[in-house]
């Protein structure tokens, strides 16, 4: 089995187009958007739908070869693998796999989701459920000839599956998966815990441990300002009224020699001035 390649660097950019792209503008305005403020990836949201259509899709890719920039896309929110109703554990697959092959099409390397809630469940019980679930969608998606990766996400609330234990779980059961690490979501899940290069060292040691597929090298993120309280996540914030340690966060990554691919979640308001504050924390890490 051939994986996606492995990132030769951190590659940081934001999720959605530039905000001063035109809103209704195509996704190869979005990349140029992006390469003209010096950013190096781009998250695309299908979250509510697959708004990108085939033919648009080759010249993303076209465009993303010639430039050499690395291309994810968020996929549904309307996702729960572990679902009592077994005809939405049905539909989330399949939203899963269509967006799965758009972003391929647009030469993308990951698909990002929330597998599931964990519900009236033991939390062990729905991490087999999303492992059987997940294997079912990577044999279709390799029928189908797509191999990307499947990227459930570090979520930010306690109610919802995606603990790093979990994923490191689901990433040791199912070849196409590696985990999305949202640092903000950890910080938010944990009422604000997790926000010290310490503790970050910690999970990327475990994650570096527990699975074997180089997964430093491979690494997707998110990141945010972000609001929380005892149930979790509220709401992303601007990065400077936030309390996340973001300049610990650059040190921590660059201590563990991480590559891939850092997508930044501001609030629309503040997107440019988060994207290049995590730009040059990065640099001056
Ligand atoms: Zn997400």
């Amino acid at each position: 089995m051939q994986y996606p390649q492995e990132f030769a660097k951190l590659y940081i950019g934001p999720s959605g187009r530039p905000v001063d792209c035109a809103p209704a503008g195509r996704t190869t305005g979005a990349i140029e958007g992006c390469l003209g403020h010096g950013w190096g990836t781009m998250e695309i949201s299908f979250t509510k739908n697959i708004y990108i259509k085939e033919r648009e899709a080759q010249e993303v890719a076209a465009l993303r070869d010639e430039k050499a920039f690395p291309l994810s896309c968020h996929g549904s929110y309307f996702i729960n693998l572990a679902s009592e109703e077994p005809a939405k554990v049905a539909q989330s697959k399949t939203r899963i796999i269509q967006g799965a092959r758009r972003i391929q099409q647009c030469g993308g390397h990951s698909i990002v989701f929330h597998s599931a809630f964990y519900g009236k469940l033991d939390p062990a019980a729905v991490t087999q459920l999303v492992i059987r679930e997940l294997g079912e969608i990577q044999d279709q998606m390799r029928e189908l000839g797509i191999d990307i990766w499947l990227r459930p996400e570090l979520t930010g609330k306690p109610t919802q599956h995606g603990t790093p234990e979990e994923l490191v779980e689901l990433a040791n059961a199912v070849e196409m998966v590696l985990p999305c690490i949202d640092w903000s979501h950890m910080h938010a899940r944990n009422n604000g815990s997790w926000n010290s290069y310490d503790e970050w060292c910690r999970l990327l040691e475990l994650l570096g441990k527990g699975i074997d597929k180089n997964v430093l090298q491979r690494m997707h993120m998110h990141v945010s300002g972000i609001e929380y309280g005892a149930a979790g996540e509220k709401k992303h914030i601007p990065l400077p009224q936030s309390d996340l340690n973001y300049r610990e966060l650059m040190k921590a990554l660059k201590a563990f020699d991480v590559r891939g691919t850092l997508i930044v979640e501001a609030p629309d308001e503040n997107q440019i001035e988060d994207v290049n504050l995590f730009i040059e924390a990065w640099e001056s890490a």
